[in-house]
Order: structure tokens, then C-alpha cells, then sequence
């Protein structure tokens, strides 16, 4: 198990459901709570990535969108007037705690490129030595199915091994993996320890005949593949209780830890 003196880096990663009220605008209190908290974990010598999805969502909103567009080219407008909402929200909370952040889009392609990928990696040392947080989302405005990761559970565990995290916490409107549907299933419990992705395991999430496919946590299994691929420790915790991340950071987990 890790402990706080042995995670030197861990990547955080964040919904749109949790950064935001259904009425697409917003959560101020939870961002305030993310940035207080990313803020002290930073503080405790800890380099920390923030990976954030909610760019369309509350573009949407904003630009008086009330159904999610279908036309890729709304969902780019969406994007990048959410996006920029976005960071000036993190800018600015992050500030209250004498942090400084800085905008990383990228698209897979960034990614798999060995040479695009390098200068990535380079961008985030960078930030790193100079004592700032990285805030990272897809590039929805410029990418193209072909190569956008379109989830940002996936992106977060690339992001991870990007640059050799020693934990990703992703925080979801779900308390971590159920052995069964919690909402047709009252003694549905959390499977507090998985140490390999089976086929047992991805019919949970959402493989045939499973009534857990809430989509979300598809990717999520994913993640976690890309953590085990890589030796990354991957936590599913509930975005409502961003405190955790301190007991969770100590090894003490809250929801499910994917670990060999
Ligand atoms: N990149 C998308 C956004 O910012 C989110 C993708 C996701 O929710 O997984 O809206």
C-alpha cells in the first residue's frame, strides 16, 4: 500500500457532473473545495495535475444551449466558451491559495506521437519545476473524433503515465465500483480492492447482460487497464467528498482502489 510521504505525484481527475449543478452552470462550492484541497496537497510537496472535463457542459449553459448539441461543430463552439470559463474559475479559486495553473489541451494524438508526445512531457516538467498545476482537457475545439480520446477518464490515465504519476483519483457521481447495481440492489457493497481487470470485472462496469452500463463506468474500467499497464494505483471516489482525497492520498481508501 502508498502512503502520503510516497506519492510524489498524483493526478486528479474530475467530472462534469461534479463541477457543475444539473442546470449546467457551476458548482462553485465544490470548485472552491477542489482548489482549497489540490492547493494543500501541492503545498505538501506533492506535484499535482488537475484533469477537468466539463468544457461543453458549461458552454452549453452558458451559451443558452439547453440539449446537448448533436452537430460536432456546436459541440466545438460549446467547448471553447466553456473551456475558457473553466480556467478563469481555476485561475482564480487556485489564486486565493497562492497557486498558480496552467492550460494543457491535448488530443490523443499529442499523446501517441513519440515526438509530440516528448514536447508534452517536457511542458509538464516544466510546470512542475516551476511550482505550478497543470490543468488538463481534451482539445474539443480543434480535435476530431480520430483523434480525441472522448472521455476524459481515458485521458486522465494517459495523462498519468505521461508523467509517471504515482496515483490517479478520479472523483465520479459514483462512490467507486458495486458488485452489483446499487440502484436495483439494496445490499449492492463496493468492491473496495481490485488487483486486475477480468471479465467478471468488465461485465460490472457494463459488459453483456449487465445492468451497472451507466456508460461511466466503461471508461473507467479502461483507466484502470491503463494504470495496471503502467503500474499506476487508480482510485473511483465520489467527486461530492473532495476531502477524501487526504485520507485517500494516506492509503486510506474511500471507494475502490485498482491496484496489482
Ligand atoms: N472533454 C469533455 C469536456 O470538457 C469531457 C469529456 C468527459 O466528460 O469525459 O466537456
Amino acid at each position: 500500500m502508498f502512503s502520503t510521504e510516497s506519492i510524489k505525484r498524483v493526478v486528479i481527475k474530475i467530472g462534469t457532473s461534479t463541477l457543475t449543478h444539473s442546470t449546467g452552470r457551476l458548482d462553485l462550492r465544490h470548485l472552491e473545495t477542489l482548489a482549497r484541497v489540490l492547493s494543500d496537497i501541492k503545498n505538501m510537496g506533492t506535484d499535482v495535475v488537475l484533469v477537468t472535463s466539463g468544457a461543453i457542459g458549461v458552454g452549453m449553459s452558458k451559451l443558452g444551449m439547453t440539449v446537448r448539441p448533436s452537430e460536432l461543430r456546436y459541440k466545438q463552439a460549446a467547448a471553447a466558451v466553456g473551456q475558457c470559463e473553466l480556467m478563469h474559475i481555476y485561475d482564480k479559486f487556485f489564486l486565493d491559495y497562492s497557486q498558480v495553473v496552467g492550460q494543457i489541451l491535448i488530443t490523443k494524438s499529442d499523446i501517441a506521437l513519440a515526438e509530440r508526445r516528448q514536447k508534452v512531457e517536457d511542458t509538464f516538467e516544466t510546470l512542475f519545476e516551476l511550482g505550478a498545476i497543470p490543468v488538463v482537457n481534451e482539445n474539443d475545439t480543434t480535435g476530431v473524433d480520430e483523434i480525441l480520446f472522448g472521455d476524459n477518464d481515458t485521458l486522465s490515465a494517459e495523462v498519468a503515465a505521461l508523467v509517471d504519476a504515482d496515483l490517479l483519483i478520479i472523483f465520479s457521481d459514483i462512490d467507486g465500483l458495486y458488485d452489483k447495481d446499487p440502484r436495483e440492489y439494496s445490499d449492492a457493497k463496493i468492491i473496495s480492492r481490485v488487483s486486475g481487470i477480468s471479465d467478471d470485472i468488465r461485465a460490472l462496469a457494463g459488459g453483456a447482460g449487465s445492468k451497472l452500463g451507466t456508460g461511466g463506468m466503461v471508461t473507467k474500467i479502461h483507466a484502470a487497464e491503463v494504470c495496471f499497464a503502467n503500474d499506476i494505483p487508480m482510485v473511483i471516489t465520489n467527486g461530492k467528498r473532495i476531502e477524501n482525497a487526504y485520507d485517500i492520498l494516506s492509503g486510506n481508501i474511500h471507494g475502490t482502489l485498482f491496484m496489482k
